[in-house]
């Protein structure tokens, strides 16, 4: 990667992200849940690129979350693994980390019932709530909180 490239990379991955508690939240487009940023036909994962820019070359391993988000691109959250390695970490975290459990959420369940019963508009809930739109619209979505 120049040096152009990867300083014009870094201040677009740096303008499309919110701070949001601990967490650098890629606020654009994502796929499958991760954030995504087209550049000249190219087209990058963020916190793939985050790792990259921030960290160093990840090779053939996988850009593992710590804070469990994937749109996260800080890169003290982000760390290389293997494929192994992520199933491993996913399984110690596991199934009670749901929802409110988990330390980096910052929602509550009840917050979240309401957010889903509200007719506000998602910018009006995520002033309210202090979150990015896109966490209300997952919300919304079911994409998160599905089990509640
Ligand atoms: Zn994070």
């Amino acid at each position: 990667m120049s040096p152009e490239l990867r300083a014009e990379l870094t201040v677009r991955l740096i303008r499309g992200c919110e701070l949001v508690g601990p967490c650098l939240i890629w606020t654009r487009a994502t796929q499958s849940g991760y954030g995504t940023l087209k550049y000249q036909q190219i087209m990058y994962s963020t916190h793939r690129l985050a790792h990259e820019l921030f960290i160093g070359p990840l090779g053939k391993n996988h850009a593992l979350h710590s804070c469990d988000r994937k749109t996260c691109c800080n890169p003290m959250h982000i760390y290389a693994g293997t494929h192994e390695d992520n199933m491993r970490d996913l399984a110690i975290r596991g199934l009670a980390s749901k929802g409110e459990k988990n330390p980096s959420s910052i929602l509550t369940e009840q917050q979240v019932l309401e957010i889903r019963a509200s007719n506000s508009s998602i910018n009006e809930l995520a002033e309210k709530y202090g979150v990015v739109r896109t966490t209300i619209a997952c919300i919304r979505n079911r994409i998160t909180w599905r089990h509640i």
